[in-house]
């Protein structure tokens, strides 16, 4: 397809999400202060999200120099080890222009250099537990890196072609615009700024702030504690099978459907590092104890959401490579008029979104050692249920006008969403 003037057309009608430009211009001052709320509220005594007046953080608190050197020598670190030619390169899926995007399939590397710099450090004795002091401006430095990159790539985003711009952040709207992404596939050369953002340095950087609590823990009380060592394993885990296959992240909404712009860079840079691990900042200021029954229930439980996870996750993901592989080829599904089909048995049969569900399970067990007496560390699941569900919400509008009927009879087949018999 030539680069055309219609769907450039087409998408000024597209409907606006996350608010319309309302959003768009409270999210960006919203979700800057959530951080430091939450992050300052974490490591106060009372540790209570009602507390009046919010506990924001003074400037003073909010800079210390060695943060953006921190900061950006970790980009940098993880920017070279993107361009290293180890692992297999991938194609995404088809672009309007026809062509597809390569991409190189090394982040899992990418976490074993960081596992290893980060043991060499500790046997070097560095003071990693300093990273609970440094939490604040890193998380400054890392918002600001987001407001700067977003909008570098507004900008840029006048300079391409039509058929580079993703269909739904090209409304004419700025604040919009500039909120929820302009350019589908920003690039220099061949380094892909949204593939690189979405599973590395954020991601990578989460389990490294964990680690830090953990050793924060460790110069405080001697050793670190069960409920820390739960958080950061079912941490680590989760973080590795995202990089483990992160060959499934180039047909996710994020990479084929959004344009980069300050949603995913704020998500990806800012909001998974600082907010995604509280409950590891939350246990250095208040200790739990944790019985074994507890733990292994928890255990239980965050294996329970792991295997649906990734079984449903790597089912589908089966699916659509080589629908006649042996552990596909007998499942139920159903034709739509797109040539593609539709899964209607297996875990796709069980819920619309089992990879919802399993995530969700595993979102509860990361907060259940950090016990019962504070809502803080329940902030995730209650947010991780919200987006699951906005985004439930956002992938079904886009298949039902991918499938038409198809959709509605798959509707009609698996009537719930997320939660078997709930919702
Ligand atoms: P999904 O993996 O759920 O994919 C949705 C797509 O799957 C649909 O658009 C459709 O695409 C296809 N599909 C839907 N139903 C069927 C069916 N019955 N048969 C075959 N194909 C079907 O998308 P997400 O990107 O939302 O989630 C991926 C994973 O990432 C999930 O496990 C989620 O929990 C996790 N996640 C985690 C986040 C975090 O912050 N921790 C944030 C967001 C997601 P098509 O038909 O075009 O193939």
């Amino acid at each position: 397809m030539r680069p055309n003037s219609q769907a450039l057309r087409s998408s000024h009608d597209t409907e606006r999400e996350f608010g319309g430009a309302l959003g768009a211009l409270c999210i960006p001052i919203s979700l800057p202060l959530t951080v430091l709320f939450l992050i300052g509220v974490s490591r106060t005594p009372e540790a209570s999200v009602f507390q009046w007046p919010p506990p924001l953080p003074s400037t003073d608190q909010l800079w210390d120099p060695l943060a953006p050197v921190l900061l950006l020598g970790w980009i940098a670190l993880h920017a070279l080890l993107y361009v290293m030619p180890l692992g297999k390169v991938s194609e995404g899926l088809v672009l309007r222009d026809g062509t597809r995007l390569k991409y190189p399939i090394n982040g899992f590397f990418g976490l074993c250099v960081s596992c290893v710099l980060l043991l060499l450090l500790l046997v070097l004795g560095a003071p990693l537990g300093s990273l609970f002091e440094l939490l604040l401006p890193l998380a400054a430095c890392a918002m600001a890196a987001s407001f700067l990159l977003s909008v570098y790539l507004y900008a840029r985003s006048f300079c391409v072609p039509a058929h580079a711009l993703a269909l739904g952040g090209n409304t004419g709207n700025h604040l919009y615009d500039f909120f929820i992404g302009r350019e589908l596939n920003p690039r220099i050369g061949y380094f892909d700024l949204k593939y690189f953002c979405e599973l590395r340095p954020g991601l990578i950087g989460w389990v490294v702030i964990n680690l830090g609590m953990l050793m924060k823990e460790v110069e405080l009380r001697g050793s670190p504690s069960l409920a820390m060592i739960l958080v950061n394993s079912f941490q680590l885990l989760y973080v590795a099978d995202a990089l483990w296959n992160e060959e499934a992240v180039l047909t996710t909404m994020d990479i084929v459907h959004d344009g980069f712009g300050f949603m995913l860079v704020f998500g990806d840079l800012a909001w998974v590092p600082f907010t995604y691990g509280l409950q590891a900042s939350f246990l250095v200021v208040h200790p739990q104890a944790l019985s074994s029954l507890g733990a292994a229930t928890i255990i239980a439980l965050n294996g329970i959401g792991y295997y649906i996870f990734r079984k449903s996750n790597s089912q589908k993901n089966q699916f659509r490579r080589d629908p006649t592989h042996p552990s596909v080829a007998r499942l139920e599904t159903i034709a739509t008029a797109t040539g593609k089909r539709l899964l209607v048995s297996g875990w796709w049969g069980l819920v619309r979104h089992p990879n919802y569900l399993g995530d969700l399970l595993m979102a509860l067990a990361w907060s259940l050692p950090c016990g019962f007496s504070h809502l803080l560390p329940y902030f995730y699941v209650v947010y991780f249920t919200v987006l699951l569900i906005h985004r439930e919400a956002r992938d079904e509008r886009q298949c039902r006008a991918k499938y038409g009927l198809a959709w509605d009879s798959y509707c009609r087949r698996v009537p719930y969403r997320i939660f078997p018999y709930v919702y």
